[in-house]
């Protein structure tokens, strides 16, 4: 502790050499801090492919209302490129695209949870989604990793846990099934969809515990467009015509996972 004083305190704390991530975490119910040091990247768990069951029931279902979240912002850059662009504006730019393209192409409804540089808390992505009533949540970010040789896109879900008791926020274990179904259902699809668009490498689907993801009451998934640490990735995703490649390639996404709701390929449990 360096510093206290009435309303608030200064904490300093040192590290030693780390092959991983670090994060300071801030959680409301009760007050604390929680410092999660991991040793392996925060998304490296891959998902085994999700299996349907032919004989399950099938309804039409539509898709209306989307919420695309860019990652970072304000006073929080994300990850910072070799050139000095922040993730910030990266996913901004992303987002901006992709809702245009949805709006144009889908006529669907597209809600931003920023459309400027203003710093937002992960639990007031999810507040901010919440009151749209999306059918559609897409948080998006650039990956940034200490090996400069991991590259490629990945669609991330939320890792399955116990409910937190602690915590205010619904959490992913206590989400419907149909939820949960519906997030691995539109994980898979804008993979797939990204993947014939983008010329990086896929990553696939991974699951982790993305803290924006949280307290999401919609099908929910966490884009990484690339790594900034990765020169090959770094130099496409500063370049304002990839970003618009990636809003298009994430909008066609979210439209093949509506035309997939739409048509009754998708369950409904
Ligand atoms: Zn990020």
């Amino acid at each position: 502790v360096a510093a206290q004083e009435p309303g608030f305190a200064e904490l300093t704390f040192r590290l030693g050499p780390l092959g991983g991530t670090v994060e300071l975490l801030a959680r409301a119910a009760p007050p604390r801090l929680l410092l999660a040091v991991s040793e392996t990247p925060p998304d490296d768990v891959p998902l085994p492919a999700f299996e349907r069951s032919p004989e399950a029931r099938v309804t039409p279902r539509a898709v209306r209302v989307v919420v695309l979240d860019p990652g970072h912002g304000g006073s929080d850059p994300g990850v910072i490129s070799a050139s000095g662009l922040p993730e910030k504006d990266i996913t901004l730019a992303v987002a901006l695209r992709a809702k245009e393209r949805l709006e144009e192409a889908q006529g669907l409804r597209v809600v931003l949870t920023r459309e400027q540089d203003t710093f937002l808390a992960p639990e007031a992505r999810a507040e901010i989604a919440n009151r749209e009533r999306p059918d559609v949540f897409v948080s998006i970010h650039c990956n940034g990793w200490f090996d400069p040789g991991l590259r490629g896109f990945s669609v991330g879900v939320p890792r399955s846990e116990e409910p937190d008791a602690a915590s205010e926020l619904p959490r992913w274990g206590t989400r419907t099934v149909r939820d949960r179904r519906d997030t691995e259902t539109l994980a898979e699809i804008l993979l797939r969809e990204m993947g014939e668009r983008l010329p990086i490498p896929d990553r696939g689907v991974r699951a982790a515990a993305y803290a924006e993801l949280e307290g999401a009451a919609a099908p929910a998934v966490h884009v990484e467009c690339g790594f900034l640490s990765n020169r090959e990735d770094a130099s496409r995703l500063v370049d304002p015509e990839f970003q618009a490649t990636l809003g298009v390639a994430i909008a066609e996404g979210v439209g093949a996972y509506r035309h997939a709701l739409a048509s009754g390929e998708v369950d409904s449990p």
